[in-house]
């Protein structure tokens, strides 16, 4: 759909798009296009949708893949895609947040998700073992920092995150006027698939949690020496107050006694939150 079926469509359904919802729809074929071929859909895929809209990517979908999954929070947009897409049998809509519904198995999550969820949602579908491969539209800064550059200003919490679990295979970034309204963001369109050998730490849902906090809890202080960011992170994010001599002890018994945050590769860090999960779980 291009801009002027788009506004006739709203026009029809009395619908204004949603701030709160992040409802910017794709008018751009071109742009379609791209998520579409980057995500080289098989027959045999089972794709999840995150936030259907008006079905833009939704249709070149369901005539590539064995099945889509398609999750629409706003009910007037469900509604819409339900009669929309009532003679394809290889759909599944669900009305419901993202962030709460169980999902159903799939292979790859093709979206232009909405933007305001960005954080929770990238943990939701991908920080786990075996997940699917993404293609996704995302806010070009955030996607700058899922692609690990080894500076240390550019490495962020979520790049650590996201590159525990997942690699950024290509980023093509996309004109906001691709969307109605305009978003007021600058966009980018990921592909992202799973890493292999994640670390047995990683695969339990509880020691992943942790490692989660512990990165969040490291983060703010993450140009702070090692030792001050462990004792500040610990006890402003967990309340969990360590003496800096226990600390200094552990990081000198490991190899990491004049480290700092952004010093330390992924392995490290990791290495890390298991040292300090042991420590505050025993
Ligand atoms: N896929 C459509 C497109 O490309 O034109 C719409 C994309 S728009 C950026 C994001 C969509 O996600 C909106 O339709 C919005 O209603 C929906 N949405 C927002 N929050 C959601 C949530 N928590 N769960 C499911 N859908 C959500």
């Amino acid at each position: 759909m291009n801009k002027n079926q788009v506004l006739s469509l709203l026009n029809n359904l009395q619908f204004t798009p949603k701030k709160k919802y992040g409802q910017n729809f794709l008018i751009n074929e071109k742009v379609c296009h791209e998520i579409v071929t980057l995500a080289d859909i098989s027959p045999q895929d089972i794709v999840l949708e995150v936030g259907a809209g008006l079905g833009a990517l939704t249709k070149p979908l369901l005539t590539l893949a064995k099945k889509v999954i398609a999750i629409e929070i706003d009910p007037v947009l469900y509604n819409y895609l339900s009669n929309k897409f009532s003679n394809f049998d290889n759909l599944t809509l669900i009305n419901g947040d993202i962030l709460t519904t169980k999902l159903p198995p799939h292979d790859k999550v093709v979206s232009n998700i909405p933007y305001s969820i960005t954080g929770p949602l990238l943990e939701k579908l991908f920080y786990y073992e075996d997940s699917p491969i993404g293609v996704i539209t995302i806010e070009r800064t955030l996607a700058d920092k899922l692609i690990l550059h080894g500076e240390y200003k550019k490495i962020s919490r979520l790049g650590i995150i996201h590159g525990t679990f997942m690699r950024v295979e290509k980023k093509i970034d996309i004109p906001r006027h691709a969307f109605f309204p305009i978003p007021s963001i600058q966009l980018s369109i990921i592909k992202t698939v799973p890493k292999r050998g994640i670390p047995s730490f990683l695969l339990k849902k509880n020691t992943r949690k942790f490692y989660l906090d512990f990165i969040a809890a490291l983060f703010p202080y993450k140009n702070k020496s090692l030792i001050n960011a462990i004792h500040l992170g610990l006890k402003h994010h967990f309340k969990f107050t360590l003496e800096k001599d226990t600390i200094l002890i552990l990081l000198t018994q490991y190899g990491f006694k004049n480290c700092k945050v952004f010093n330390l590769s992924l392995d490290q860090l990791i290495q890390l939150s298991e040292i300090f999960y042991s420590l505050m779980n025993e």
